[in-house]
């Protein structure tokens, strides 16, 4: 049993250096799980126990009919609501779509593109994402910019031939100025929801490559200040190790954030390990 006292030490020294440029996100995504009354009690009873937090920035990208109903009970708590996809024409004849626009309506602040999920089972491409970002920005929404690869380039050595295609396709064109509006998630697609994370010290470096590609798009201040989320079965187990990590600058959460209790310890990770090392170790 290995306890998270040197991560836990070693974050300290992270947040302290990182905090007032990049305040950490801890960001759930639901995908598409939970019925109305399941995302109403999971709501009121989330509420109550991050209430007091202000040390992060607290996300839940929910599925679209419980958009307004969160954005109301999250009206007056930390909490802020997201969606996980759009559609990047404002109006018009896109049945079954979704606005940029409609989502800010909502009382939406974020939205994810280019999930692996979009990217691999409905075909979105990084040119997609990109019109995603584009439109998100326009409706004064922030998005969160997945890129990642899967176990098959990652085996083949391609990683970051394919990280350097989609962070290029998926922010082309955008200005310094929008750039510092987004937030980009390294998801590996073979970590994502099969329990399989990447180690802190693969993710770290990973992210590392990501942010030199940003110095080379834009520059060294949008390299700086731009949050790079980590995510890939992230739980209250690994994130301190994550979170200690120089270039994590907070997490994208699938399975566990479904879970009110597992959710409150990953977005209260600083405290929880100094109170209950026990929940936070590692086998
Ligand atoms: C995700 O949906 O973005 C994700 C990382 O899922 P999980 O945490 O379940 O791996």
């Amino acid at each position: 049993m290995v306890h998270f006292k040197d991560p836990f030490e070693k974050l300290e020294k992270e947040n302290a250096s990182r905090q007032n440029l990049r305040k950490p996100l801890i960001a759930g995504n639901w995908k598409m799980n939970k019925v109305l009354t399941e995302a109403i009690e999971y709501t009121l009873d989330f509420k109550k126990r991050v209430c007091e937090v202000s040390e992060v920035e607290i996300l839940i990208c929910a599925p679209f009919p419980f958009l307004t109903p969160l954005s109301r009970a999250f009206e007056d708590s930390p909490v802020k609501v997201g969606a996980q996809d759009l559609f990047w024409e404002p109006s018009g004849a896109f049945t079954s779509c979704v606005s940029a626009q409609m989502l800010e309506s909502v009382g939406c602040s974020y939205v994810i593109v280019g999930h692996s999920e979009r990217r691999h089972i409905f075909g979105d491409t990084s040119e997609d994402v990109n019109k995603k970002a584009k439109a998100a920005l326009g409706a004064y929404l922030t998005p969160i910019i997945c890129v990642g690869e899967t176990l098959d380039e990652r085996e083949s050595m391609r990683t970051e031939e394919v990280l350097r295609e989609q962070v290029a396709g998926s922010l082309a064109g955008l200005t310094t100025e929008e750039m510092l509006k987004c937030v980009v998630a390294y998801e590996p697609v073979w970590a994502i929801g099969t329990g399989r994370t990447a180690t802190s010290h693969q993710a770290n470096e990973t992210q590392l490559f990501v942010r030199g590609l940003l110095k080379e798009m834009f520059d060294e201040d949008v390299s700086e200040r731009t949050r790079i989320l980590y995510g890939g079965s992230v739980k209250p187990a690994n994130v301190v190790e994550l979170m200690a990590e120089p270039n994590i600058d907070g997490v994208l959460v699938g399975g566990s954030s479904l879970n009110v209790e597992s959710f409150e310890k990953l977005v209260k990770y600083r405290e929880a390990v100094a109170e209950q090392p026990d929940d936070f170790s590692a086998e």
